[in-house]
């Protein structure tokens, strides 16, 4: 008797009540079709599923769960928090501790503001360096995602890649008005001829410049150094604010984000993901001057009920006491080389055009031969051998993300025999694709 398939039940079920079954849409596997994964439980590097069938876990939540799910030190520090209540919209001394921890290890964020969500962070340092300038324009790049605010729903990578007709100058999802993004400029990623142009033609109208320092939104793209010098000198020489959004990369690629890596000092960071330890918390932060010129000090204002919350704060702090132990990020970033050259191994084994790429506990592999720089380039890998391997590889009981255009995420569970186990998977796989 053929087994019944829990997930199709809870799929089907889910989409008389939730728009396409899902709270966000790349978790419906529209791209490489099939059924999405409905979680019952996780523990460090692994989740089960509706059938009780175990994965090895490979977005970690998209990217928070670094210190592997279900962490007892932090489960412990939730538990303590949640009991003297989940919320009291006052503040808290866990929010000055957080907002010290995260200056301490990013100098360049001098003063810090607590939200709930990535979007949040990015929509409110654009209104700030709005704020601050008292300029309109900003400048995006091709496949980089902020979020979902409407100015930013322009050319966007990650679930816009997927499901939007991304080839117009125009908003990438209904509902934008043009009117909301005719004051963004899209420019394609690693161009430095573009952006010189732009600041040449029109640099005193620019508020910011905002970019993915390492972008994970089209799958795992790095910049060139020219393309960040010459975006950190021109928004200096003409007086714009460099909006780094590490909402991806910081604490993930390095404990001082993708910003300690490249030597680069931006005016303002977002941060989330990794920072909440997979609660619903964001920031934004960085030059005081430009922070004093939020509410209720300037007149940008910003606000939120559940802005540090307290119950996010105290898995946020635990995630980041965790992550600053000796030897965290070598033995990250070694567990995720040794399975990029795993991966890469077994492709070249079965003779299939492949290529890697990674940063700390973050990676990313395209089906071409070479690791590709552009959206364009990007957008041109093979997504139809990235569907098989991506089911090939979710029997073998590996999770990659359910779409060619998106990093993928390890954790410090992430040992030695579960990237062997990953290997093995892919070896089978690759063979029979
Ligand atoms: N910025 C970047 C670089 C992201 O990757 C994301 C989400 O993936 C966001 C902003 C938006 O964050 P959130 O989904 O928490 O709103």
């Amino acid at each position: 008797m053929a087994m019944v398939d829990q997930n199709e039940i809870l799929f089907e079920r889910a989409q008389k009540t939730i728009p396409g079954g899902v709270n966000s849409p790349v978790r419906a596997f529209r791209q490489v079709g099939g059924t999405p994964r409905f979680v019952t439980k996780a523990k460090g590097p692994y989740f089960w599923d509706a059938n009780n069938k175990r994965y090895i876990d490979l977005i970690m939540s998209w990217g928070p769960m670094i210190v592997g799910h279900a962490n007892p030190e932090v489960i412990e520090a939730v538990q303590k928090a949640a009991e003297t209540s989940f919320s009291y919209g006052a503040p808290t001394e866990g929010e000055i501790e957080l907002a010290e921890r995260i200056c301490a290890v990013m100098p360049s964020v001098e003063q810090v503001r607590m939200v709930s969500s990535g979007t949040e962070a990015t929509m409110s340092a654009l209104r700030l360096a709005r704020g601050y300038t008292g300029r309109d324009l900003i400048i995006k790049f091709e496949g980089c995602y902020h979020g979902h605010a409407d100015s930013l729903l322009v050319k966007a990578g990650s679930g816009l890649l997927t499901f939007a007709d991304s080839t117009q100058n125009a908003p990438s999802s209904g509902g934008v008005p043009q009117d909301l993004v005719k004051h963004t400029l899209v420019l394609p990623y690693n161009d430095v001829a573009a952006i010189e142009e732009v600041f040449k033609k029109q640099g005193d109208q620019i508020a910011a410049v905002i970019l993915e320092p390492i972008a994970g939104n089209m799958n795992l793209i790095k910049p060139s150094k020219e393309f960040l010098s010459a975006i950190r000198n021109l928004t200096s020489k003409h007086g714009s604010v460099l909006i780094y959004d590490e909402v991806m990369t910081g604490f993930r690629v390095a404990l001082g984000g993708a910003q300690s890596l490249q030597g680069i000092t931006p005016d303002l960071t977002c941060l989330g993901k990794v920072m909440g330890g997979g609660m619903p918390m964001a920031a934004f932060g960085g030059k005081k001057e430009i922070m004093s010129k939020l509410a209720p000090l300037g007149s940008v204002y910003q606000a939120g009920t559940l802005s540090g919350n307290p119950v996010a704060v105290a898995a946020g702090l635990k995630s980041l006491e965790i992550i600053s132990r000796d030897g965290f990020y070598e033995c990250l970033g070694g567990q995720t080389q040794k399975l990029m050259t795993g991966l890469k191994q077994a492709a070249d084994k079965a003779n299939i055009p492949f290529s890697v790429d990674s940063e700390g506990g973050m990676f990313g592999f395209y089906f071409t031969s070479q690791i590709p720089t552009s959206y364009e380039a990007v957008t041109k890998s093979d997504v139809e051998a990235f569907k098989k391997f991506f089911h090939l590889m979710l029997d073998e009981g590996v999770y990659l993300a359910p779409s060619a255009y998106e990093a993928g995420f390890t954790s410090i569970a992430h040992d030695n025999e579960v990237v062997n186990a990953i290997i093995a998977a892919a070896e089978n796989s690759f063979k029979k694709l």
